[in-house]
């Protein structure tokens, strides 16, 4: 019997057992108040002595692992913020496929229909903060580790899979600080030649093979204060900003349109300005966020803005790039989306097609570093970051059983 024929007949046989262990490690995962939030906010959440916690769901983890006799590799830059990556296969070929899901999660907010961190199962659903993003999925890809493991394809596999629980992926702070795949990636600890993220929704519908740049800049303008009284004597910033707008409003950026991108964005999503109403406000300042698409670069994202600050007649302004990361494509025509569509026609019935996203996965950091990474994964797109998160039951197994395939296909 091939590896693959023995995987499948392993989910055929012990289905319920399978599914068993990813619902009960989602729902144990899932109690631990794993959120991750910005240091400013951390006195809201009171529950919280340090950012995310990642620790109480990599306890989790490392039980799981050691239970079922996989090794694995721990990295913290800080107490408390730990990595795990749990290693299988003779690692001989060179080929080494990470999978990695995320401990933390968004606070739970409002609106929930039952507590957030006690999963509920209903009709072949789960219910929870997490639950999608990103416990199930994780719990799903430790499942399938345990599988490979038990029905002993783990010696079969050429290559390294490397399944990972990691931290700090839900918030990021100003000083840009990374404790997950960041720290991992830039402190050289791991080194996987190719890489599926199971963090998109898309029902495993479709393929994230590209994702736009995100960049963060704060615009002020600077003016003089004065008594509203005698507003001639004062040079009014919101005035002066309001002329900023326009010409932002109608700026066009340089671009080449990106076959999956698109087109770039821009959102002006705050302004603030002026003290009180009998004074002249002195200063007024925006943020702007920019979605940026592949051969876009800082410098000349920066130039255009400052031109539009250069037309403002009378205008002083300061421009501050708060922060800027790369977009990033990757050729559609390459062996991980062969691989998965492949394996998916089989066992879902469905070919995923190849997209791009607005926002920024761990493919991001991957592929800017080297590793061809792409998006994919079980649960609906819809269900991240609102009340009532939830997932399909189905499609975690399924994505369990698709992973041990993935990892023959893609190691062998
Ligand atoms: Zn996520």
């Amino acid at each position: 019997m091939t590896a693959r024929e023995t995987v499948r007949q392993y989910f055929e046989n012990h289905r319920d057992e399978i599914r068993k262990t990813i619902v009960d490690l989602t729902r144990e995962m899932c109690a631990e108040k794993t959120v991750n939030v910005v240091s400013e906010k951390l006195p809201e959440f009171p529950f919280l002595k340090i950012r995310g916690e990642e620790y109480r769901v990599a306890k989790i983890v490392k039980r799981a692992m050691d239970e079922a006799k996989i090794p694995y590799n721990e990295y913290a830059r800080m107490e408390g913020r730990p990595n795990i990556i749990g290693l299988l296969g003779k690692n001989a070929n060179g080929k080494r496929l990470m999978i990695p899901g995320h401990m933390d999660v968004v606070p739970a907010g409002e609106g929930w229909d039952t507590d957030p961190y006690e999963v509920i199962e209903k009709d072949g659903f789960l219910y929870g903060r997490g639950v999608l993003d990103n416990k199930g999925p994780l719990a799903s890809i430790l499942a399938a580790a345990i599988v490979l493991k038990e029905s002993g394809i783990d010696n079969e596999l050429e290559g390294q899979l490397q399944i990972a629980a990691l931290s700090d992926e839900e918030a990021e702070d100003p000083d840009g600080i990374d404790y997950g795949i960041g720290y991992l990636v830039d402190e050289k600890l791991v080194d996987p030649t190719i890489s599926i993220i199971p963090d998109i929704g898309e029902n495993m519908e479709r393929i994230d093979i590209a994702e736009k740049g995100r960049t963060l800049v704060k615009i002020t303008a600077i003016g003089k204060q004065a008594h509203g009284s005698t507003p001639e004597l004062g040079i009014n910033a919101v005035y002066m900003m309001s002329k900023l707008i326009n010409e932002i409003e109608q700026l066009k950026f340089e671009y080449e349109l990106h076959p999956v991108l698109g087109e770039p964005s821009l959102n002006l999503g705050e302004i603030h300005g002026g003290a009180a109403p009998n004074i002249v406000p002195g200063t007024c300042y925006i943020y702007l966020d920019i979605r940026t698409v592949p051969g876009m670069t800082k410098d000349s994202v920066l130039a255009q803005l400052q031109g539009c600050a250069d037309r403002v007649v009378g205008g002083k302004f300061e421009l501050n790039c708060m922060s800027w990361n790369d977009a990033h494509g990757v050729d559609p025509e390459n062996e991980v989306v062969y691989a998965i569509q492949r394996n998916a026609e089989e066992i879902l019935g469905f070919k995923p097609e190849t997209f791009g996203m607005g926002g920024g996965t761990y493919a991001k950091t991957m592929n800017l570093a080297g590793i061809l990474a792409v998006g994919w994964g079980p649960g609906d797109d819809e269900a991240y970051h609102v009340e009532n998160e939830y997932v399909e039951i189905k499609q975690l197994v399924d994505f369990a059983e698709l992973t041990c395939l993935l990892a023959i296909d893609l190691l062998s």
